[in-house]
């Protein structure tokens, strides 16, 4: 069978089911291809030999009763993989070797998919282009000079270009959304608790989930609904009725009332953006659901507030790599001197930025003045998602205020970098559910996305309007495979 990497993850199940593709052949397809990638660098560790190993092990005793047999997966480098080198990203975790499997990827392999490797992220998940990583930035399969987004870029790469049929990324401001976004792939933001985050390495913990990137929306709802689980080992994981996701998908959102918050329309945002919105708002109207314009009057808040808890968690957070535990050290005249080398050696720009800025907003001085104030402002913020869900079952808005921008570009100015995760972080710092779609083209050719939000735990409902907008836009990726070796 041709073209394996083109078919979706359902067509892949489905195929390997009636035995029209093994596992075997299913992963030399995504080996092969990801093997011609190096320009996109979207690897950072490559299980490619043990990956075949394990596929035919599955066609030789095949159970065809799991979600996911013999599928062939790469993850971000932030899931911590038994025995697999797994770096987040960063010189400090260069040689760390986990003892232990994430929850998540756990649930993967449970349902019989295969590990192909691990996919380059930003440093720590710090980042929104995926140009913070330790191991190089990532190219957007789209156009060379282009970022892929992050901190998931090296997996939207990966999607995009067909590396692999589907991938989990981890989003604790966007970083799910805004490369699904910018590589005109489908990416999911679960409600907080609703995936583990145990074994994946910490950014900022109130806020960090883990979600599915695929290519369309029933891949998303498939995956979505293997990794969603109660996980005792995490004490912020909720026990909830989960819904078989991808089963009760439905495209009719007839009579569903959508709300359209005038405060994402923000100053400067590009003709082609609103443009993009405006027929969001069409094709919801297309498909028989209402929309009703609301208020979300603390969003400009929201990117201040996440730029101060996002950085306090994480200097707590990161506070552990110190040389002595495990990952890289540096060689010190004293414990303090090998502290300061090692941390100053292991971590980089953006990563001791946020630490700093982190640690400042924690000490006894300003811990009033701005963690215990950004808190405050957190609250009125989920306030405002609650009033807004009193009068609508969902929110429209762009996923990002522009299309994907140009390598290099922001990268000495980090307040504009930031700024582009504007319309994503006010769902994390609400705890709530979020899936990008792509949704057109710009001028140049480069996809532009568009983002549901939901209550919490109504992932289901913002998949069925995802899966009923996907339908009317009817969205073809411009791959050009200019990366092809
Ligand atoms: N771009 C945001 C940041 O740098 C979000 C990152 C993320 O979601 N992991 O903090």
């Amino acid at each position: 069978m041709s073209d394996i990497t083109k078919q979706s993850l359902t067509e892949l199940v489905e195929n390997i089911e009636n035995k029209k593709l093994s596992s075997t052949d299913v992963t030399k397809a995504f080996i092969d291809r990801s093997e011609k990638s190096e320009k996109l660098n979207a690897y950072i560790t490559n299980d490619f030999t043990s990956a075949l190993d394990k596929a035919k092990k599955f066609d030789q005793k095949p159970n065809f009763d799991l979600k996911l047999p013999g599928i062939p997966m790469a993850v971000k480098d932030l899931f911590c993989t038994k025995n697999i080198k797994t770096t987040a990203g960063s010189k400090i975790l260069n040689n760390f070797i986990p003892t232990y499997e994430s929850t998540v990827t756990e649930n993967i392999w449970n349902e019989g998919a295969i590990l192909l490797g691990k996919l380059n992220c930003d440093e720590f998940a710090m980042g929104s282009s995926n140009e913070t990583s330790f191991f190089g930035n990532v190219q957007s399969p789209i156009d060379k000079n282009l970022v892929p987004g992050g901190s998931s870029g090296g997996s939207a790469s990966a999607v995009a270009g067909q590396l692999t049929p589907v991938t989990i990324g981890t989003d604790t401001g966007g970083s799910i959304r805004q490369p699904a976004s910018f590589t005109g792939i489908v990416g999911l933001k679960p409600t907080y608790g609703s995936c583990s985050r145990y074994g994946i390495v910490a950014f900022a913990s109130s806020l960090d989930q883990a979600g599915p990137m695929a290519q369309n929306v029933k891949d998303c709802a498939l995956l979505h609904e293997v990794i969603s689980s109660y996980d005792p080992k995490d004490s912020t994981s909720i026990d909830f009725k989960r819904n078989h996701y991808s089963k009760e998908l439905t495209n009719n959102i007839k009579g569903k009332k959508i709300g359209i918050p005038k405060e994402y329309r923000v100053d400067g945002m590009p003709k082609e953006i609103e443009d993009l919105w405006q027929k969001g708002i069409q094709y919801i109207k297309d498909c028989g659901a209402e929309t009703i314009d609301i208020s979300l009057p603390n969003t400009s808040y929201a990117l201040p507030t996440y730029y101060i808890v996002a950085p306090a968690e994480a200097s707590s957070n990161l506070a552990r790599y110190d040389g002595v535990k495990y990952g890289f050290r540096a060689k010190g005249e004293n414990l303090i001197d090998m502290y300061e080398r090692t941390r100053s050696e292991g971590f980089g720009a953006e990563v001791q930025r946020r630490i700093m800025i982190g640690t400042y907003v924690l000490s006894s001085g300003y811990y009033d003045a701005y963690y215990l104030k950004a808190q405050k402002v957190r609250k009125l913020i989920k306030n405002d998602f609650d009033e807004a869900y009193k009068k609508v079952d969902a929110i429209l808005t762009p996923s990002t205020p522009s299309s994907a921008f140009k390598i290099g570009e922001k990268t000495n100015d980090p307040v504009s970098m930031y700024l582009n995760d504007i319309f994503t972080v006010p769902v994390n710092l609400a705890g709530l559910p979020g899936i990008s779609i792509p949704a057109g083209h710009d001028s140049k050719g480069y996809p532009l996305g568009l983002q549901i939000i939901g209550k919490a735990f109504d992932e289901q409902n913002i998949l069925n309007i995802a899966y009923a907008m996907e339908e009317k836009i009817n969205f073809k990726n411009k791959i050009t495979d200019w990366w092809i070796k």
